[in-house]
């Protein structure tokens, strides 16, 4: 969409909403086929696109993106004619005779901006959502991965209706314009810093929005257990993406006696995956940009590596790399890593390392690597987070049974599934009442008699 035409664009969804058509079940099932036909018939480039933009294989692809937004589409379409049915509930004695209900309803044009990261599944899951509780949308993604950007753009113009469904490519200008525009819903996944303007901007037309945010989500080893299984999947999930990923384990918490074991399985586990020359792997990503290149160089010069470290400008590449004896105080431990870089830091005690979680901000998820029962129930209980994980990582975010979503400063809202559902959604009620009896009592002058009368009736008969 052009910017000067955007104005015009908005005035046709809001038009395409009013007209009723996007609140049918029928015109909602279409376009789910619809993005699921352009998944399926575009896979192919949906893969080169995520290769050009930051050499991601087919198979991470399929596994994070296409494969997910599909079964994500599935699982909609099979509850969706539940999801939007009428609820009745009861209606005391005292006002009858009626009938109350409430259904969910769209909210209208609604607003999605996309994070670069998982550029089809962050701009696309929240479509979903937003299509199956029948509002119109604008999608914005991330300009970050631009191969990407353009692919969804044709791919959105191309299967879906665009009298209800546009994309605006672009970076922070074209971002902070949509925002100046009122829209039913925002939805914004991306870092805290940007989440805070995006806030700012709804507060502006009070709109209601979900963020979803980032941050540090640690992953503790306790002394149970098998360590190696935690190792092996503690190092796909860390550089999956090479570790550009919101839910990536950005630390790990070892029981003292279990660390050298955890270190040795982790560097190994690496070379099983990756092989001895990780830059080699075609599944093994680069790193976005020069400027996220750059900045986890900086995160991690002059750290104490155990494994990994290399890293190369030119092919933004940067080794699985993990890192010992970090202090509380360094970058490292007081920003999100959001890159191949995991420090590793050992405790003796279950409450130290409760203690250090709490002193930093709420993350999206914790992990826990435990078959203690009463660790992992003090661990849930003694900690607060989106989400848990126990015993093994992201597999909490792929059900589309959990809400997905953070806490504080990882945002707030949720996502995916039904919850996704009623992200876009909001909460009508209907109350549908008789003409008579049209009791006097209700009505003023309220004089002493008739208050005795009425406060019974308000008070009791519920
Ligand atoms: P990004 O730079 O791609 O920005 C996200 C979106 O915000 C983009 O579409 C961008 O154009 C837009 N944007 C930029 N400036 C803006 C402004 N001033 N106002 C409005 N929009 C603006 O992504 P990022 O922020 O680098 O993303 C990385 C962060 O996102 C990390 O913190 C990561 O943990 C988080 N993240 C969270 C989730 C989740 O589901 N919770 C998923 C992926 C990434």
């Amino acid at each position: 969409m052009q910017n000067d035409q955007r104005f015009l664009e908005l005035a046709l969804l809001r038009e395409t909403f009013e007209s009723g058509i996007t609140r049918d079940l029928s015109w909602r099932i279409s376009q789910l086929h619809a993005l699921e036909t352009f998944l399926i018939e575009r896979e192919r480039d949906i893969a080169a696109a995520l290769h050009h933009d930051f050499r991601k294989s087919a198979a991470e692809t399929f596994l994070t993106e296409t494969g997910f937004l599909r079964s994500e589409i599935r699982f909609a379409l099979k509850h969706l004619a539940s999801w939007m049915k009428q609820r009745r509930v009861s209606v005391p004695l005292v006002y009858q005779p009626s009938r109350a209900s409430y259904a969910p309803e769209p909210y209208g044009v609604v607003l999605i901006i996309g994070a670069w990261n998982y550029p089809f599944n962050l701009s696309l899951a929240p479509l979903i959502s937003a299509i199956a509780a029948g509002n119109c949308a604008v999608v914005k993604p991330s300009e970050h991965a631009p191969h990407s950007s353009a692919l969804i753009a044709e791919g959105v113009d191309h299967y879906l209706d665009q009298s209800a469904i546009r994309v605006v490519e672009g970076g922070a200008e074209e971002a902070k314009s949509l925002l100046a525009e009122r829209f039913g819903y925002i939805f914004y996944t991306g870092s805290p810093a940007i989440g805070r303007e995006v806030m700012l901007a709804a507060a502006r037309h009070l709109t209601p929005l979900t963020l979803e945010l980032g941050g540090k989500s640690p992953c503790i080893v306790d002394e149970s257990g098998d360590v190696r299984v935690a190792a092996r999947r503690i190092v796909w999930a860390k550089f999956l993406n090479a570790g550009q990923t919101c839910l990536a384990p950005d630390y790990v918490l070892v029981h003292e006696h279990r660390e050298e074991e955890l270190l040795q399985f982790m560097q190994e586990a690496i070379t099983d995956f990756y092989g001895d020359e990780p830059r080699l792997s075609r599944d093994y990503p680069r790193i976005v940009n020069s400027d996220h290149f750059q900045r986890l160089k900086k995160l991690f010069d002059g750290s104490s590596v155990w494994c990994g470290g290399q890293s190369d400008q030119g092919e933004r590449y940067i080794a699985p790399t993990i890192l010992r004896e970090v202090s509380m105080a360094s970058p490292l431990m007081q920003l999100e890593i959001f890159g191949p870089l995991l420090p590793v830091i050992a405790y003796s005690d279950l409450s130290e390392a409760l203690d250090l979680i709490r002193s930093l901000d709420e993350p999206l998820v914790i992990y826990l690597f435990s078959s203690d029962r009463d660790i992992q129930q003090r661990v849930v209980r003694h900690s607060r987070s989106g989400g848990v994980c126990i015993n093994d990582l992201f597999f909490q975010a792929a059900l589309h049974t959990l809400p997905f979503g953070g806490l504080g400063n990882s945002g707030f809202g949720a996502s995916h599934g039904r919850a996704g559902f009623e992200t876009f959604s909001f909460q009508r009620s209907l109350l549908r009442r008789s003409l008579y009896p049209d009791p006097a009592l209700r009505y003023p002058p309220y004089r002493w008699w008739k208050f005795r009368l009425l406060k019974p009736f308000v008070t009791f008969f519920q």
